[in-house]
């Protein structure tokens, strides 16, 4: 009933209020409460109602819990001999009572027989928000700001609001604060796609709003799709030595949507993600395995539309190869292969960083690691020259052909074997691929 009430003055435009139980001041006796709303079966919250019940003057006191039709549904304490300005306490467990508005109501009849009276209400909710997040306004930007917006019709309405903000593999990147309204049924934030001081990356990007509401329940919405598209200053990586007992077996091309989907297999079989760079060609005929791809959870870079030797081109050509395999990957799958690059071959020049970075992708990256798989080694000298030459961090260039998809299992066992675990470029870097350096 009072779920429906609030719902009917939210969609009325009426301010929020689920103050139903009216509440009654007096100078003879006060209460407070703490905090003013609660969930009774929270874990690690606040699970009770803190009461202080404070008699100006000497009498007794009667204290109860009433809901919104005036009937009690715990007597707190009855007729207590109290003496003027010395405060009582209770705890309301709110055991068995259903989510609603309760009024604290204690009466206090001094020694002349005069009773002074004070209701104070206190909520209970063990229901989580419902989230309703806003179109992000845009939802393509350079550098924000974005409007973040979010609602709840909550009982006891929002304490805080945040956006949580994922790269599009959903590696957690940070969160941006929303300011919440002062009756608790909205917030509105505009971002300024900073994380941790650092400016977001051009990329795709998946945004979620968590309520956190003031009985401490949680809820959280469904992502929304940002992308960041902008001119950055592209930086080449041979390996990531930092990043512990990991390697990256990364597979360029994607010709074959049976080879390229064989890959995806192995590596879900083997419960591990790796990395493709797909020419954009490629991804717009083989969208099965695009999808497969990407619904594993694997990180994507561009390998340009049609791996042209990159330097022979005039940088205008060199940006619509690498725009052409962005264009491709969004009207697949609404992701992004920024923010890596891998030019063809490892071929580059002046212009081709220069176009990598004027699209978007702030890693070109290369490797330190090359088994010449497209000479189609047998199984065991691919796997021989990967493991001679790897170490911690290192990414090793191969190619989704049949020759290659058929070792992969062989492949995984054998650098795990050597205590390096497969991993994306997105689980190797982390949140640090997606900001720009402090300061830019
Ligand atoms: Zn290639």
């Amino acid at each position: 009933m009072l779920a429906a009430s609030l719902i009917l003055a939210a969609l009325m435009g009426a301010p929020f209020s689920p103050r139903a139980v009216v509440p009654v001041t007096s100078a003879a006796v006060t209460a407070s409460v703490q905090p003013a709303a609660f969930n009774p079966s929270a874990m690690a919250r606040a699970h009770v109602a803190k009461i202080t019940i404070t008699p100006a003057t000497a009498g007794t006191a009667t204290t109860v819990i009433e809901n919104q039709t005036g009937a009690i549904v715990e007597t707190l304490g009855s007729a207590i001999p109290v003496v003027a300005a010395t405060p009582i306490e209770y705890t309301w467990a709110g055991t068995g009572v259903a989510d609603g508005v309760y009024g604290i109501h204690s009466t206090l009849t001094d020694a002349q027989g005069v009773v002074s009276e004070t209701v104070v209400p206190v909520t209970v909710d063990t229901t989580a928000p419902g989230v309703s997040f806003g179109a992000l306004r845009p939802a393509l930007t350079k550098r924000g700001p974005v409007a973040l917006r979010a609602s709840t019709d909550d009982l006891s309405g929002a304490a805080s609001i945040r956006v949580d903000v994922a790269s599009q593999t959903d590696v957690p990147i940070g969160s941006a604060d929303v300011a919440v309204g002062a009756d608790g049924t909205s917030g509105a934030t505009d971002w300024n796609l900073r994380l941790r001081k650092r400016l977001l990356l051009p990329g795709v990007y998946r945004l979620r709003a968590t309520i956190t509401d003031r009985a401490g329940n949680i809820g959280t919405s469904d992502a929304r799709l940002l992308r960041v598209d902008r001119a950055v200053t592209t930086r080449i990586i041979y390996s990531l030595p930092d990043a512990g007992n990991v390697i990256a077996l990364t597979f360029d091309d994607c010709g074959s949507n049976r080879d390229f989907q064989r890959i995806v297999s192995a590596f879900r079989a083997a419960k591990a993600q790796t990395t493709f760079f797909c020419n954009g060609v490629n991804v717009r005929d083989n969208t099965s395995a695009d999808r497969a791809a990407i619904a594993a959870g694997n990180t994507i870079g561009s390998h340009t539309w049609l791996h042209p030797q990159m330097p022979t081109l005039p940088y205008g050509e060199q940006v619509s190869q690498i725009r052409g395999d962005v264009d491709a990957w969004w009207k697949v799958a609404k992701v992004s292969p920024a923010p890596f690059f891998r030019p063809p071959y490892g071929l580059h020049n002046a212009t081709t960083l220069r176009a990598a970075g004027d699209a978007g992708f702030a890693w070109t990256v290369l490797w330190d690691v090359d088994p010449s798989d497209y000479l189609t080694p047998p199984p065991g000298e691919l796997v021989q020259r990967v493991v001679s030459k790897a170490r911690k961090g290192s990414i090793v260039v191969m190619h989704a052909n049949a020759n290659t998809a058929a070792t992969v299992p062989q492949l995984i066992r054998a650098v795990r074997a050597q205590g390096l675990e497969p991993k994306s470029l997105d689980q190797m870097f982390g949140a640090s691929a997606y900001l720009a350096p402090l300061g830019s």
